[in-house]
Order: C-alpha cells, then sequence, then structure tokens
C-alpha cells in the first residue's frame, strides 16, 4: 500500500503559525468551524489543543486498542456502558478548545476622545457578546517551562517524570500538529455511520459528509483530538491533507506556506499485512520499531512487482524512492512518531529539535559543532531526552539520542564542507553513518 506522510522539522519552527492561519482561511473559515484548527502549532512543554489532549486518563469514555490489535471500549469508562446505545463517550467541551473571538473594531472609530487610544474589545464569534480572552489554540503561546510549571501539571509531570530542571533552565520548542493520517485509525474503527475512512491510493483519511450521522465517536476516539465537529451542520470534519492538491501534484496549504520550509512530503509504501500486528505489540516502547518493520523498500524489485500487483501507480513508486520522508524516517531515522503508545501507527513524524543541545556544549566549553562532545553530554540537553521521549518513543531515550547525535553530526559536516574542510570519517563513524 501507498501513504502519503509529513515529516516536520521541530528546529526550524518559528512558532509563526501562518501554517494554521492559511490552513484555516482555506478549510475552517466558515461559520460552525469557527474553533477548528485542522493545523495548529503547540507551545511545549504546554497544554496543548484542546487542553490536555495528551492526558488519555481525562478522556476515560474513549476507546483503546486492546493487546489483540481490536478497538475496545475502556475499561470502567462511560464508553463500557454507553457503547451499545451507541450514545457517545467523553467529549472535549468548548472550554477545552476555546471560545473563538474576533474584536470591535467599531470602538476604533466611535469611542470618544480620552487619553488614551481606543481599543478594540473582543466579543464572542459565536453570539457576538464582549467576551474575555482566555486562551486559544496555543494556550501556552511561548511560554517556558521548568520543574514549577511541570508539577502544576498532572499530565506534563507523567509524561516528564524525569525531568528535574531549574528554572532557569526552562525550555520550550513549537510543535505544529495535523491530523496524522494514521495506518491503523482509531477515528475510522469507531464510527457507527462508517463516514470515516481511509483512502486506498493515498492513504489520507476523510470524512463522508453524506454519511456522516454526527455521532461524534471520531471526536472521542481519535487520541490526537484531530476530529472537530462542525456546530452549523452536525457533521465532523478533520484535515485532509488537502487532497485536491495532492492529486494534482501540489504540497499541502500548510507545507507551501510554511515560513521555516520545514515540512517534507513524501509516499510511504508499507505492508498492509502487519500493521495490526504491530500496532498489538505487548510493550508499547516497541512501538517505534514495530512501524518501521512496517515500511518497504521501493529500491526492491520484489517490493515494486507486489506495488504494481496492488495497481499502486508507477509514478507513486518512483515518488516512494525519491521521497525525502523515506530518507528521515528510515534510511537516516532522525524522524520520529508522535506518540506511538497510542497505537494507531501515526503518519506524521517529527525530526527532534537539537538547537538545545549546542547550547548546553557551548557552555561547557566544548565545540557546540562536535558531535562528539555529544555523547558525553547527551544529559545534560536544554530540552531533556526524557521529555522528548515522552512525546516520540513512548519514554525510551535510545532513539531520541541516536537521532540527536545524527543531526549534530550532519550539522558538523555541512559546515566542514561549508568552510572548504576536509570531511572527517570520524564524525560519521562515531554516530553510526557510513561515510557516503
Ligand atoms: Fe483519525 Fe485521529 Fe489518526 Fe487523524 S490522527 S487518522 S483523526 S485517529
Ligand atoms: Fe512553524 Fe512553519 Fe507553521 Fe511557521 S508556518 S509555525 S515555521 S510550521
Amino acid at each position: 500500500m501507498a501513504q502519503v506522510a509529513m515529516v516536520m522539522n521541530l528546529d526550524k519552527c518559528i512558532g509563526c503559525h501562518t501554517c494554521s492561519v492559511t490552513c484555516k482561511q482555506t478549510w475552517t473559515n466558515r461559520r460552525g468551524t469557527e474553533y477548528a484548527w485542522f493545523n495548529n502549532v503547540e507551545t511545549r512543554p504546554g497544554q496543548g489543543y484542546p487542553r490536555r489532549h495528551e492526558d488519555q486518563e481525562k478522556w476515560k469514555g474513549g476507546w483503546r486498542l486492546d493487546a489483540r490489535g481490536r478497538l475496545v471500549p475502556r475499561a470502567g469508562g462511560r464508553a463500557r456502558r454507553l457503547a451499545r446505545l451507541f450514545a457517545n463517550p467523553e467529549l472535549p467541551a468548548l472550554d477545552d478548545y476555546y471560545e473563538p473571538w474576533t474584536y470591535d473594531y467599531d470602538t476604533l472609530i466611535s469611542a470618544p476622545l480620552g487619553d488614551d487610544l481606543p481599543t478594540a474589545r473582543p466579543r464572542s464569534l459565536i453570539d457576538g457578546r464582549p467576551t474575555a480572552v482566555t486562551g486559544g489554540p496555543n494556550w501556552d503561546d511561548d511560554l517556558g517551562g521548568g520543574p514549577d510549571h511541570l508539577a502544576g501539571d498532572p499530565v506534563l509531570q507523567r509524561l516528564n517524570e524525569r525531568v528535574r530542571l531549574e528554572y532557569e533552565q526552562a525550555f520550550m520548542f513549537h510543535l505544529p500538529r495535523i491530523c496524522e493520517h494514521c495506518l491503523h485509525p482509531t477515528c475510522v474503527a469507531v464510527c457507527p455511520s462508517g463516514a470515516l475512512y481511509k483512502r486506498i491510493e493515498d492513504g489520507i483519511v476523510l470524512v463522508d459528509q453524506d454519511r456522516c450521522r454526527g455521532w461524534r465517536m471520531c471526536v472521542s476516539g481519535c487520541p490526537y483530538k484531530k476530529v472537530y465537529f462542525n456546530h452549523a451542520t452536525g457533521k465532523a470534519e478533520k484535515c485532509t491533507f488537502c487532497y485536491p492538491r495532492i492529486e494534482a501534484g501540489e504540497p499541502t496549504v500548510c507545507s507551501e506556506t510554511c515560513v521555516g520550509r520545514l515540512r517534507y512530503l513524501g509516499v510511504m509504501l508499507y505492508d498492509a499485512d502487519k500493521v495490526g500486528e504491530a500496532a498489538a505489540v505487548p510493550d508499547e516502547r516497541d512501538l517505534y520499531e514495530a512501524q518501521l518493520g512496517c515500511f518497504l523498500d521501493p529500491e526492491d524489485p520484489a517490493v515494486v512487482r507486489a506495488a504494481e500487483a496492488t495497481g499502486i501507480p508507477h509514478d507513486w513508486i518512483t515518488a516512494a524512492r525519491r521521497s525525502p520522508v523515506r530518507d528521515l524516517i528510515s534510511t537516516y531515522r532522525i524522524a520520529l512518531p508522535l506518540h506511538p503508545e497510542y497505537r494507531t501507527l501515526p503518519m506524521v513524524w517529527y525530526v527532534p529539535p537539537l538547537s538545545p543541545v549546542v547550547d548546553a556544549l557551548t557552555r561547557d566549553g566544548h565545540d557546540g559543532e562536535d558531535p562528539a562532545a555529544l555523547f558525553g553530554a547527551i544529559d545534560t540537553l536544554r530540552i531533556p531526552l526524557s521529555y522528548l521521549a515522552g512525546l516520540f518513543t513512548a519514554g525510551d531515550t535510545a532513539p531520541v539520542e541516536a537521532a540527536l547525535c545524527r543531526l549534530a553530526a550532519m550539522r558538523a559536516h555541512m559546515r566542514r564542507l561549508n568552510l572548504g574542510e576536509d570531511r572527517d570519517p570520524a564524525i560519521a563513524h562515531g554516530v553510526g553513518m557510513t561515510e557516503s
């Protein structure tokens, strides 16, 4: 099977939200979807959007995959009691998103003469009444986090139980998120109307608006909380991976408009027969490797023959061969999946941020670009390894450490080339890369 996929390089994200705004203008600039952001950019560590969406305990009424990869209601949750009735389990409330607002620009010209400049006051986009802005799609906009911050948040505490930082070592980075177009999507599995489906030709997950009956099982069933309910139409909506653009050979809107040029698009070939088994590996720390094991090598003639036999167009196989996503995920292993422990086998992966590593090294007097120094300093990263592992590898720090070391090696290698210096084979050797 073929799957379009995206890799985002987090070192390059500046949190400008251009991707979110252009996505919104394209897809959700309508009544009923005022609060919905198919693409949002979160500040980490933080609550995310909707708030605390990573706290899977909070959505107790939701669903989980059992050890055999079947979707079942969570034990003791409302879903177990209500599933038979097809009543909906726990849903995020408007407060978990935010009350969308606009500004009362009339006050700028109608305000009486005063000592201060008139202010455009916020008012609710839904009922037009004046409102206090208490949050938004980036609840923790540009705030750093440290131990006190984490102490007040049980979700972050769980994700970061090994984090022991002083506030002067607070850290932050931006995490852009879209629907993961999972290989094993819970949203598709829970829909009682069969409205959600995964396209065979490219793996994009869509909602059939004619079939949707507004059960909202997909909203509660998606562990990434990336399905939204349109309160005007009574239907579910979600990121479409800009499929009309993909079909025309164009990138998604968020990719094309990304200021940091950090979104890589490509095609991955995968073995559909391995998906269920991979999603059900007993130890969640094995899920990263299990998902890697689903991907096929498009250079392998046997894979190409099998792909052609299933009707995958030759163009897509060629695209899979040239895919930067494949290089980042499988060849160099510097991209990692977001929350693999959700067991949906997500297909939007991330290159973890490296810059703070360089920071830590230079403080110690090392050459921050020297990857050899990284091996001794990996425990003193500004962004704790355990935090990144909590996001990307279900707590296993080894794959994150390996990815960061390779990134440092690539950076050092490119610097040498740019300065006209000789290549250093030790750099490649030290991080387990071939010299080529
Ligand atoms: Fe479905 Fe959620 Fe996965 Fe998107 S991220 S495919 S909405 S389960
Ligand atoms: Fe980050 Fe690019 Fe979005 Fe700006 S446009 S917030 S750089 S992903």
